[in-house]
This record gives structure tokens, C-alpha cells and sequence, in this order.
């Protein structure tokens, strides 16, 4: 059971683990046995503001330290998070469902994203721009923005935190963090490992408990000067709303509803690999998974014959036995919107091809299941299904593809499997979506910004982009 090694069942405010006010807190189980594995303090109100003074008082001494220990924090972070990976990984598929294979990749990929940053932050530069007097120097320079409060979601519990930590840190700005209340104990894991490694008290403050509370203080004190939030594009709005009050900056980082385009052209096999990782990374519950599959009359039959043939093979099971692919979903609640999906489309007129009930392994559990057919009449063109549900549309011409594409109010990811350079380089300039994926259905990375347009977000993680958003930029006229 070494997923325990940094399981922690308390607050981390200025330093100390501490229990909610009250004393009061709230189970968390697995989802995929529904066993009850531990609990954390149900905070709320008066934790966050105690969160956020500590932060505040952290402030001055953290972003004016040399930069070179700053760097060297982050370098014994990221080297903790690779040294223990394993118990890491474990208590992620405990808490998350996912399989250790899944989980170990987001613990790394979090341990890259924090070494970005601490590379990136030194060649954070400002500029001299020519001024138009002779005796005037026109100086611009970057500042860490101060306290910054971080809301993270259950699906990525681990790295979606690691991608607002490392731009934080690196540049000097100090944290108040809530993770979801599904899983926070990746979260509180990362507290842990600040504290190993030596961050001064203060830095990073991380608490469970009441989102609403919570997030409510986070948005109402003026001291939080930035608000960095993944999850559902309603709550998204909430916030982005709560902020003008106190014109905080904002970065989300909200839901969305890729197409996944394959034309006749397309390598085929790539094509099946990348719509399987695409789809059914995490059960289907990434906000750039494949939410459309459309593909092009001319390969559509031979196209969902080889997807079926692959999907089918899935190991679905407990994420922590060997070789399960696919764990379960993380609550009944998803389960039945998958439900709910499918068989609005079915009254529509889908056909079912592949899976289309609950798994055999638990009542959590949903077989991986694909329907042809699919329409943009159907709720899931335009809802985002975050469950193993994979519906295939049949289209004849790229422009009909493209409209198809574009037509939702989200703009997160897309995809493409193409090998013509001109259509490229026309998905590249029509398609409404922040990412793009050709001939690749897994493309997230460190050295890339991500992030959406339209109403899947603001603001970019990951690339020199995600460290901007951490940074406020400064004039300063000299004259002499
Ligand atoms: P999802 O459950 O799909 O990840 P949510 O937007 O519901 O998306 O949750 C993402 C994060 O936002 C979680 O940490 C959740 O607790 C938090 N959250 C939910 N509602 C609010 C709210 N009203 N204010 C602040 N945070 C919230």
C-alpha cells in the first residue's frame, strides 16, 4: 500500500496540516469499488480566507527570492514527483479509476510541466523599446501577479494542478489551491511535496471542502489577484463573473466538443489509433476527447469495421490490475449522461455497433461502446459526453465537414486525419478551436499552449504562453 506514503487527510495553511474549523470533513472513495478510502476536512469560508492571508504574507519574501533558488525548488519538485512516481501513480488510480498506466503518464507529464516552467522563467524578458525623445528609455518589464487561487478538477487530479503550480511558482507568485472533492488527494499530495522539497510556509496553501464556499471567498477577496480554474464551462462562467468584481485576471480552462475528422485519405490505421486514445483516454473523460467522429463516405465502412475491431479488445477493469485500459466512470452520475446520450440517439436513429450498457465489472463501469449513424440532431453534438460513447457521422464533402465541426459553442480541440498539405493548412485556418490534431489524437504537451476559444475557455497552459498569464506587465517611461 505504498499509495498512502503521501495521502494526506488535512489542510495545508501556512505550513501546518490542519483540520477544518469545525472539525468536520467528508468521505472519498474509490470508483471503482465505491470503498471509502479516507476523508478531508469539509472547509470552508473562514479556512480560505486563513489560506489566502498566509499566501499574502508569503508574497514578498517568495517573488523576490533569487531566481536561481526558485529554479531550484522546482528542479527537487519535479524530481520528488519522478522519485515517487509509483505511489503517486497509485493513489491517483485509487481515488481517479484510471489505469496505473494512465496515471503514471499524468504524474510525468505533471513532473514535465513543472520543469518547463523552471526553464522557462529564466528567459522571461522584458523589453527596451526605442523611444521617440532621445533622453527617454521606454522600459517593460514582467512581475509575478501575486496570489493566485487554483480550482482543479477530478479527471486530471494530478497535472491539471501541475500546469497552474509550475507557472505560479516559477514566476514568483504564491497559491491557494482547491482540488475537486472527488479526488483531493493528488492535490493535497502536491502540498506534500512542496513542503519535502523546502517551499517556505505560506506558498502553497491547499484546502478541500465546500466548492461553493470555497471558491466564493477565492473570488470575493481582492488580495487573490488571479483565478485559474479547469472544469465545466457553466461553473467557468460563475467565476469569470464573481471576478469582475475585484477585476481579477481569469484563466480557464472549460469544456469541450471536438470533432474528430477522418477524410478519404487518411491513413486509416492511424487514423483507428488515434480516434482509440482520443476517446477513450481516462473512460472518455478529458475535455479533448473525441466527442464527433466524422468520417468521409468513401472510407466510412472500412473505418468503423477496424475502430470496432480495436475497440473491442479493451481490457476494461479495477485501474490498479495489469493490462485494464479502461476503469470506471467516476460517479453514477456520468454514468447515466452517458446513458442518457445514447439512447437519445438511438430514438434518433443511431445504431448501436459496439458495447451500449453497463459494464459486467460494477455498476461504475460502462462498456466501451460506438453507434453509427449519428446526426447533429443528436444531444451529443452538441453536449460534451465525457463517458466511452462514440458516435460516428457519415459526411461527403470538406466543407460539409468543417460547418459540421465549427457548429457548437465550444472550441477546445479538434482533430484530423488527412494527407493533403492544402487541406491542412485550410483546417488550420477554419477550424474554430483553440488545438488541433492532425493525424495525432493525443497532442497535449508541455512545450505547447493549451487552452480553447469560443466557450471552452481563456488563457493557455503549457507552451511560453502559460507562463504570461502568471505575469503582469509593467512600464516604466525614463527620462534623463
Ligand atoms: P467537473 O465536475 O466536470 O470537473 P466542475 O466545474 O463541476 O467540473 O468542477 C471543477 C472544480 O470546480 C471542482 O474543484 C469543483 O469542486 C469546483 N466547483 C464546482 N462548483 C463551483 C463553484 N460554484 N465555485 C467554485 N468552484 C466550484
Amino acid at each position: 500500500m505504498t499509495y498512502t506514503k503521501f495521502m494526506k487527510q488535512e489542510n495545508l495553511i501556512n505550513g501546518e496540516w490542519v483540520h477544518a474549523d469545525n472539525g468536520k470533513s467528508f468521505n472519498v472513495s474509490n470508483p471503482a469499488t465505491g470503498e471509502i478510502i479516507g476523508s478531508v476536512p469539509a472547509s470552508g469560508y473562514d479556512e480560505t480566507q486563513k489560506a489566502i492571508a498566509a499566501a499574502a504574507a508569503a508574497f514578498p519574501s517568495y517573488s523576490t527570492k533569487p531566481l536561481l533558488e526558485r529554479v531550484g525548488l522546482l528542479w527537487k519538485l519535479h524530481d520528488a514527483l519522478m522519485d515517487n512516481q509509483k505511489s503517486l501513480a497509485e493513489l491517483l488510480t485509487v481515488e481517479q479509476g484510471k489505469s496505473i498506466t494512465e496515471a503514471t503518464g499524468e504524474i510525468i507529464i505533471g513532473a514535465a510541466y513543472i520543469r518547463w516552467f523552471a526553464e522557462e522563467i529564466r528567459r522571461n524578458k522584458g523589453e527596451i523599446v526605442p523611444a521617440s525623445a532621445p533622453d527617454r528609455r521606454i522600459l517593460v518589464t514582467k512581475h509575478p501577479v501575486g496570489v493566485v487561487g487554483m480550482i482543479t478538477p477530478w479527471n486530471f487530479p494530478s497535472s491539471m494542478l501541475a500546469r497552474k503550480l509550475g507557472p505560479a511558482l516559477a514566476a514568483g507568485c504564491t497559491v491557494v489551491a482547491k482540488p475537486a472533492s472527488a479526488t483531493p488527494y493528488s492535490g493535497l499530495a502536491w502540498g506534500a511535496l512542496c513542503e519535502e522539497v523546502g517551499f517556505p510556509k505560506g506558498v502553497v496553501n491547499i484546502l478541500t471542502g465546500s466548492a461553493r464556499e470555497i471558491g466564493n471567498a477565492i473570488m470575493s477577496n481582492p488580495v487573490v489577484r488571479k483565478v485559474t480554474f479547469t472544469g465545466s464551462t457553466e461553473v467557468g462562467k460563475e467565476l469569470i463573473k464573481k471576478s469582475a468584481d475585484t477585476v481579477k485576471k481569469v484563466s480557464m480552462e472549460l469544456g469541450g466538443n471536438a470533432p474528430f475528422i477522418v477524410f478519404n485519405d487518411a491513413d486509416i490505421d492511424k487514423a483507428v489509433d488515434g480516434a482509440m486514445v482520443s476517446k477513450f483516454r481516462n473512460s472518455g473523460q478529458t475535455c479533448v476527447c473525441a466527442n464527433r467522429i466524422y468520417v468521409q463516405s468513401g472510407v466510412y465502412e472500412k473505418f468503423v469495421t477496424k475502430f470496432k475491431d480495436a475497440t473491442a479488445k479493451m481490457k476494461v477493469g479495477d485501474g490498479r490490475e495489469a493490462g485494464v485500459e479502461q476503469g470506471p466512470l467516476i460517479d453514477m452520475s456520468a454514468v447515466e449522461k452517458v446513458e442518457e446520450l445514447l439512447s437519445d440517439a438511438v430514438g434518433k436513429g443511431a445504431k448501436v455497433v459496439l458495447g451500449g450498457k453497463r459494464h459486467e465489472k460494477g455498476e461504475t463501469f460502462f462498456e466501451p461502446t460506438i453507434v453509427t449513424d449519428a446526426t447533429q440532431s443528436m444531444r451529443f453534438s452538441k453536449e460534451e459526453i465525457f463517458g466511452p460513447l462514440a458516435p460516428v457521422f457519415k459526411f461527403e464533402t470538406e466543407d460539409e465537414a468543417i460547418k459540421m465541426a465549427n457548429d457548437t459553442d465550444f472550441g477546445l480541440c479538434s482533430y484530423a486525419y488527412t494527407r493533403d498539405v492544402g487541406r491542412i493548412m485550410r483546417l488550420n485556418s477554419k477550424l474554430e478551436y483553440g488545438m488541433i490534431g492532425i493525424n495525432s489524437g493525443l497532442i497535449t504537451t508541455v512545450e505547447a499552449p493549451f487552452g480553447g476559444v469560443k466557450e471552452s475557455g481563456l488563457g493557455k497552459e503549457g507552451g511560453s504562453q502559460g507562463l504570461e498569464d502568471y505575469l503582469d506587465t509593467k512600464y516604466t517611461a525614463l527620462d534623463f
